[in-house]
């Protein structure tokens, strides 16, 4: 996902970024849902006439509140003319097949529903039609050929499709979508049909039974290039679905998903779903992580796989944002944070602990001139969702991560990743239940941690002056603010170049270590690993 960038903000793996300045306020409340949603079936009509698209989407669900009436998400028509409008709304129930409606901005309101309602095996077809302001995006892409692309996060699903537009509802879903016969449909899960329907028109049916929120489920129609990758694992084909124009360097770009997606099985759990498509894509975000079905901004094509920090976030993606998904968009670092570490992690493993370390500062750069900038905690409850595409939960997020890791060490981190994703695949999270997993497999107590450096806002600021007197070093280290409870490492640097690495613990205001050396001379390194997120205060 991404975020509305401030003017200046450039981050050049940050995957959600605004390509287009059509900005949008998206606001959600959380509130007790009517039903559970047990699968959706989006059937779609799209053509080259016009922009209008044809909908039959059947909701199958448990009713859980005891009203009278269900409400839905779905965008109304609205003065420009554009959203979508209800035709007709049936129901299981024998004695009231005719469900009567109302449509209100966002949202759909469907009654009678009597408390009795079938519980388990109720379902809705809502038919509609309208021209999508939002979410379906249906334009041209930058070769000037015609494009469909679904772009739904955050909360952006029911601008064109009704449904619960929220994380924490997850539902299995197909899409059969009916287009023209020269587009190419792609979708997510697996293809199960395809065939001319006549007057020129074909009909793409693909099927996800994975459970998955609504800011996952695409379809995408266009004109393109396919390819599958011959070192795809067994069983699971990586493919690429690009523009035909773009397909020489497309499909090069687009290689070395196969290698990162092995590389997240290994390290993570096998890979959940049954395929994995890497499609070029006209949207407004960088990339976007559709589950098995990621979108790519067109112009990230470019030939010299300089995408492949942004294949190694969207492939991270698949196990924590699609399958094990935060329980709403305040702990959006679970997702967010978690593909920006693994890319780094990726990084290390493959290009080494130098490259990786730059990345870690470029990270930790934007840190702290977001921190500077905004007061601002990582679980952030705000209703502004766009602006959640920030610093805090990306760069920060893995940040946080990293000294985790450090905190607990690499083979206990592994193992709490492990569990974690084990624990909640195909279902919801917050920080506290990461919390809770973390504390059950490591046997410490770490509310402490979380507590700093995830519901505190800002980051560590630190004064640091030194004096060598008497063989004896004195490192001054002072916090302004509530201090944090931080591991500091030093090298320090003797007369004859040798080196020694120093490990403090800092957790008062006023912190002074004594180290000896020997000659009388020596200068040191602060933090030489690039393990601590903190900003030093200039003298
Ligand atoms: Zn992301």
């Amino acid at each position: 996902m991404t975020r509305i960038l401030e003017p200046n903000y450039t981050n050049s793996f940050c995957m959600k970024k605004f390509l287009f300045s059509s900005a949008m306020l998206i606001s959600t409340f959380i509130q007790a849902q009517d039903i559970d949603v047990l699968r959706y079936r989006h059937n779609l009509t799209i053509s080259d006439e016009n922009d209008t698209l044809f909908g039959r989407t059947t909701i199958f669900f448990r009713k859980l509140s005891k009203r009278d009436s269900i409400e839905l998400d779905l965008h109304k028509i609205s003065l420009n003319g554009k959203g979508m409008q209800i035709l007709s709304v049936r129901s299981s129930d024998e004695e009231m097949p005719r469900i009567r409606f109302k449509q209100e901005k966002e949202k759909c309101f469907l009654f009678p529903f009597f408390n009795d309602f079938p519980k388990d095996t109720a379902w809705l077809m809502i038919e509609y039609k309208g021209v999508p302001e939002d979410g379906l995006i249906i334009s041209k892409n930058k070769f000037g050929d015609r494009t469909f692309f679904a772009d739904n996060w955050p909360n952006r699903a029911h601008k064109w499709l009704p449904c619960v537009d929220r994380p924490d509802d997850k539902a299995s879903f197909e899409f059969v979508v009916t287009a023209p016969s020269h587009y190419s449909v792609i979708s997510n899960g697996i293809k199960t049909e395809e065939k001319e329907v006549g007057s020129g028109m074909k009909l793409t049916h693909w099927k996800e039974d994975i459970p998955s929120p609504s800011k996952v489920m695409v379809i995408g129609a266009a004109k393109f290039a396919t390819k599958i990758y011959n070192d795809s694992p067994k069983d699971i084909p990586v493919s690429a679905w690009v523009y035909p124009q773009d397909s020489t360097k497309g499909f090069y770009d687009f290689a070395v998903a196969p290698e990162i997606l092995k590389f997240f099985s290994d390290y993570i759990a096998p890979f959940p779903y049954k395929k994995l498509a890497n499609v070029q894509s006209t949207t407004i975000f960088g990339g976007m992580e559709n589950a098995s079905c990621i979108f790519y901004a067109e112009n990230l094509v470019t030939g010299d796989r300089s995408s492949e920090a942004t294949v190694a976030h969207e492939v991270a993606h698949q196990w924590f944002g699609d399958m094990a998904s935060e329980k709403s968009f305040a702990h959006l670092w679970l997702s967010e944070g978690f593909a920006t570490y693994l890319t780094n992690y990726y990084w290390e493993e493959k290009y080494g602990k130098k490259a990786a370390s730059e990345r870690w500062k470029k990270d930790r750069e934007e840190v702290i001139a977001f921190a500077t900038a905004s007061q601002k905690a990582v679980v952030d409850s705000t209703k502004d969702l766009m602006s959640l595409l920030n610093a805090n939960s990306y760069q920060k997020g893995a940040w946080v991560l990293r000294m985790f890791r450090n905190e607990v060490g690499d083979s206990v981190f592994q193992k709490i990743i492990q569990t974690y994703y084990n624990q909640y695949k195909g279902g919801n999270a917050d920080t506290r239940d990461f919390e809770a997993v973390a504390e059950k497999v490591s046997g410490k107590e770490l509310t402490w941690f979380f507590d700093q450096w995830l519901f505190r806002l800002g980051i560590p600021d630190l004064q640091i002056t030194s004096k060598v007197q008497n063989n004896e070093l004195t490192l001054f280290v002072k916090q302004r603010g509530k201090p944090y409870q931080l591991t500091l490492d030093v090298d320090l640097i003797l007369a004859g170049g040798e080196v020694v690495r120093k490990q403090f613990e800092v957790k008062t205001v006023n912190n002074i270590f004594k180290i000896p050396v020997k000659g009388g001379k020596a200068s040191f390194t602060l933090d030489p690993d690039v393990k601590l997120l903190y900003h030093l205060k200039k003298q």
